[in-house]
């Protein structure tokens, strides 16, 4: 076990070497760094609240329009849940970074609005956030502690003013991504020397593909994350551990 520690710490101290060469680095984040704020990745099997239902069947457009009471009966609750959540230190260490002048922005796949409540100010969701829900007939929106008081008798968001129904501003399995948000990330990813991809399987296109826009401009990917990504053989630095050490190694060895 000492052996896989110091060469932890070897990779940590590497990253952190990288991290100081590089001119603009930008993070790409997924499910992984929110795991240790409590927050389930849906695709790993056995986890909570994910195991009762499909949710590529219950968060799916189709099944927001065709039943839209039983896609609040299983959203509403995890809305509540995840509004609840905190940043833990691994989106603090991204925060920092930032602070530091060393990270030009994180692009997420996550919706939880746990980098923004950590301190990061540039900030892309290419699934969108729970920070916001709109009317789907007027557009209207509504912020996250509004939507509790949206609810009619059947259990659906309506909206005041013209009685539409009521979406999170999340992308649902079967829609496309938000196309300002991934302009932006293919932007930010393209123009990185490195790109810090961290809790990621970098498995679902779009955003698999943004590690390879860096990559093709001559800039180099660092992977954190546990399991593998297609990456990992053409990534300058791999580190697999728990997130939240593998990160606070990296600021640790920047010092
Ligand atoms: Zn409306």
């Amino acid at each position: 076990m000492a052996g896989k520690v110091g060469a932890t710490g070897t990779a940590a101290a590497e990253l952190a070497g990288l991290l100081r060469e590089s001119a603009s680095t930008v993070a790409l984040t997924g499910a992984g760094i929110s795991v240790p704020s409590g927050i389930p990745d849906f695709r790993s099997p056995g986890t909570g609240l994910w195991t009762k239902l499909d949710p590529m069947k219950v968060a799916h457009i189709d099944a927001f329009h065709r039943d839209t009471a039983a896609f609040w009966s299983y959203y509403r609750p995890r809305f509540e849940t995840l509004g609840d959540k905190r940043p833990n230190p691994a989106h603090e260490v991204l925060a920092e970074l930032e602070r530091r002048g060393m990270l030009d922005g994180v692009v997420t796949q996550n919706i939880d609005r746990l980098h923004t409540a950590a301190g990061s100010e540039r900030v892309v969701e290419v699934h969108g956030s729970i920070a916001t829900s709109s009317c789907t007939s007027c557009g209207c929106t509504y912020r996250l502690e509004e939507v509790d008081d949206l609810f009619d008798e059947d259990g659906i968001a309506t909206c005041r003013g013209c009685m539409g129904k009521v979406k999170p501003d999340v992308v649902l399995f079967g829609e496309y991504l938000p196309e300002d948000a991934m302009a932006e990330a293919q932007r930010l990813c393209a123009g990185a020397d490195m790109l810090l991809c961290v809790g990621s399987s970098l498995e679902v296109y779009p955003v698999a593909g943004l590690p390879e826009l860096t990559l093709a401009a001559g800039g180099r990917v660092a992977v954190v994350t546990q399991g593998p990504t297609p990456y990992d053989s053409r990534a300058a630095v791999r580190l697999g551990g728990d997130v939240v050490a593998d990160l606070g190694a990296v600021l640790a060895a920047l010092g």
